[in-house]
């Protein structure tokens, strides 16, 4: 990764200059004491291009809790193993609820709406640990080599924190369970599951990261992650229920594949030009980063660059 200038550096200065009042709106996530200490102020943007230089303005070398970024990961990685076996566990539309909702569970026979909602994510997890036997060791392997951040890792204080606090999300992979849609112990999921959101990332390690999703399946050395139609997938699913219920807006104002955390990170996708990661921990109250949906869309608004 390099800092040298291209026509991207210029244009995120623009936008934290344009946006410069908004970090500090919203509010951190509240449910674990870890997410509650975050500086709303905080703001930071990468751009990664497709041969993995980045760009960066504010506290884009800053680690901050990816939390459900990991989600787009763990899909892909699924996907690469199982192909299209993997939708008869889980479904590929927008939920229109919040992202740790268990409404629809009952009446869809415990298949979640999508990937990545918590229920979807729990099933992808769940898949991703019985093909490998280590769904978060391979996880972070990936995004390690990705981002080429070989210190890339866990924070056992935050994952710690949300398995104290984690009712709601044993409460969906039990429900789902009971389905026989779940394959290994709840227990052992959870863990997975409450480490992959745990992982410590910075917008340059993230948006270097999902560069696949832009290169049509393609990794930073060359290899295929995903075929290109697979790729293809992972964007669509990105863009129809990434930002969760908030999906229609953030694709109304940004018009690009993304998906968010309660971190206060999104990673955004333009395939084929280049990726970017935002972060900035103020939340609005389905869950996404104030500041984070507002750079992006500045960023779609000045560049032109979007899907549409
Ligand atoms: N760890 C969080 C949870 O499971 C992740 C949710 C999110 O980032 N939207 O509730």
């Amino acid at each position: 990764s390099t800092t040298s200038s291209s026509a991207f550096q210029p244009v995120l200065e623009q936008i934290a200059a344009d946006i410069a009042g908004t970090p500090g709106r919203g509010r951190p996530a509240d449910y674990i004491p870890a997410l509650a200490s975050a500086d709303p102020r905080r703001f930071g943007m990468a751009v990664a291009e497709l041969d993995g230089t980045v760009y960066g303005v504010g506290d884009w070398r800053h680690p901050f809790s990816a939390q459900s970024i990991t989600k787009a990961f763990t899909l892909a990685l699924v996907l690469s193993r199982e192909g299209e076996e993997l939708w008869e566990h889980v479904g590929r539309e927008p939920s229109g609820n919040p992202f740790n909702s268990l409404v629809q569970l009952e009446y869809e026979n415990g298949i979640p709406r999508n990937p990545f909602i918590n229920a979807g994510a729990l099933v992808v997890t769940d898949r991703l640990h019985s093909l490998t036997g280590d769904a978060v060791g391979t996880l972070r392997e990936f995004l390690r080599a990705e981002s080429g951040n070989p210190d890339l890792t866990f924070d056992e204080a935050v994952a710690a924190s949300e398995s104290a606090h984690g009712d709601r999300n044993a409460a969906l992979a039990h429900f789902m369970a009971s389905y026989g849609n779940i394959t290994n112990p709840v227990p052992v999921l959870l863990d997975q599951y409450f480490r992959q959101c745990s992982i410590e990332a910075s917008c340059a390690d993230l948006a270097l990261a999902a560069g696949f999703l832009a290169r049509h399946g393609v990794r930073a050395d060359g290899s295929n992650l995903l075929t290109r139609s697979q790729a293809k997938q992972v964007n669509a699913v990105m863009l129809t229920c990434g930002t969760y219920d908030a999906a229609g807006d953030f694709a109304y104002r940004v018009g690009l594949p993304g998906k968010s955390g309660v971190g206060g990170g999104i990673v955004a996708i333009v395939p084929g030009h280049c990726t970017l990661c935002v972060w900035s921990p103020g939340l609005d109250e389905r869950g996404n980063s104030v500041a984070g949906v507002a750079a992006l869309d500045r960023f779609t608004t000045l560049t032109g660059l979007s899907v549409f």
